[in-house]
């Protein structure tokens, strides 16, 4: 079977995916776990390159005003998220927000509209969205398992309220690896809760 190797910046980041695949997929193949890594890598390409069409800046973790683009895989699908700063037609994008927030508002009493729910303006939830939207279209169901890939570490705002947006969508679980970190929700109390 064929070894993958890594080189340069990549080999850093696979490392670290690599870890966090085998402890969540304990009885997985080193090639099955390969294969993994290389698909993950591939993601972070994607969003480098969708960055680059979108005339987004590139990801900078020091600069807090490159942003966060997200990615959802459906299959072989990829649906990007960005957050609401960059969205280009705001109004029309915006909208989809806003009636989710009207779904979920009951959860965040002291929000005066939905701009108010940080998380609400974050490329991870744009990212489930427009997914969602898809698969709404050709009348398909969100997968229960779902792999998020966001070249920005996925913030404590959206680690903790996800689960509401998970559970609408009936997502019963998600991955989220950014910036090299693995994140599983449901791994908390609180959100396990919130998925009930
Ligand atoms: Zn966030």
């Amino acid at each position: 079977m064929a070894e993958v190797s890594f080189t340069g910046a990549d080999a850093a980041q696979a490392a670290k995916i690599y870890i966090a695949l085998e402890k969540e997929f304990p009885k997985a193949s080193k090639a099955a776990i390969d294969a993994m890594v290389q698909e993950i890598l591939e993601k972070y390409k994607e969003i480098a390159e969708f960055r680059k069409k979108a005339g987004l800046p590139p990801f900078d973790g020091e600069d807090s005003n490159s942003g966060a683009v997200a990615s959802v895989l459906i299959g072989k699908k990829s649906f990007f998220g960005v957050n609401t700063t960059f969205q280009k037609t705001p109004e029309a994008k915006r909208r989809y927000r806003k009636k989710l927030y009207e779904k979920l508002k009951d959860f965040f009493p002291n929000a005066k509209n939905w701009a108010q729910v940080r998380f609400l303006t974050h490329a991870e939830v744009h990212a489930l969205l427009r997914a969602k939207r898809y698969l709404h279209k050709r009348k398909s169901e969100m997968p229960k398992e779902v792999i998020m890939v966001v070249d920005k570490k996925t913030c404590r705002f959206c680690q903790n309220y996800l689960p509401h947006v998970m559970k609408l969508f009936g997502i019963k679980r998600m991955i989220i690896f950014c910036e090299g970190e693995v994140i599983i929700i449901p791994t908390t109390e609180k959100q396990k809760e919130k998925l009930k």
